[in-house]
């Protein structure tokens, strides 16, 4: 039973939301119209293209959008974090080349089972990832960590990027909050809910030019 009040900033929340999402997706579709209406009486080539990427926008504020909606059915089970961190490794580790990125990893935890669906983990892990290698052009090392602390696993990303300014850290986890030119400022909010949604603790630090830690913290099956 949630009392009231923590339903009133649930749907306030949701507001805001939906508010972010509407005008968010009406900025593309505007452009799509104007283009329409342009391609109806002089056809260009680039007139479509704007057409398609404004399309490609949208669906990608509704691909992230999705994953909150948790369309696909909730599986919890007992999983292994070392695992699936080393398979988001191997799923990442061309991307990284490419960027001039390497991983540096220490499983340093020994008890790592987590009750979680690990599908919805994988996303939010792979979006403080991707975060990592976009505040790292011209590349370097990101470190993943985990460790336990006390009864709790505790996973870190540790990269050497551009940082967040003090004054903006308070921002990050509000929708649509982006300094990047075609950023959704979804995947942080989104990883957020992951994390909270399975009694994790999240925590961010960062220093402008150095880079940022981010630190989750999950409750540990004790057997
Ligand atoms: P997007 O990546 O589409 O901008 P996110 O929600 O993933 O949206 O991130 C929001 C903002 O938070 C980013 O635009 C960036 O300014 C900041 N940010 C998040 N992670 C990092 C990071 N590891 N290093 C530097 N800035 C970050
Ligand atoms: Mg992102």
């Amino acid at each position: 039973e949630q009392s009231l009040l923590v339903q009133a900033e649930k749907l306030r929340v949701a507001g805001q939301l939906a508010a972010g999402i509407a005008h968010e997706i009406r900025n593309p579709l505007t452009a799509i119209k104007g283009f329409l209406k342009l391609i109806r009486t002089n056809y260009k080539e680039q007139y479509l293209e704007v057409v398609s990427e404004e399309i490609d926008r949208i669906e990608e504020i509704l691909t992230e959008l999705l994953v909150l909606a948790k369309p696909n059915k909730e599986q919890i089970e007992q999983v292994d974090m070392t695992q699936t961190l080393k398979q988001i490794v191997t799923l990442l580790e061309p991307q990284a080349n490419l960027q001039n990125i390497a991983f540096e990893v220490n499983y340093a935890a020994d008890r790592a089972n987590i009750l979680c669906d690990e599908n919805q983990l994988k996303q939010a892990f792979i979006n403080f990832l991707k975060n990592a290698f976009e505040a790292m052009p011209e590349g370097g090392t990101v470190k993943i960590q985990t460790a336990n602390v006390g009864d709790r696993l505790q996973i870190e990303f540790i990269d050497g990027g551009v940082g967040i300014p003090p004054d903006k850290l308070n921002n990050l986890g509000d929708p649509f909050f982006t300094t990047k030119e075609s950023g959704t400022g979804l995947g942080f909010m989104v990883s957020k809910k992951i994390i909270e949604d399975h009694n994790g603790e999240l925590t961010v630090r960062s220093a402008v030019g150095k880079g940022t830690i981010i630190r989750a913290l999950f409750p540990i099956v004790v057997e």
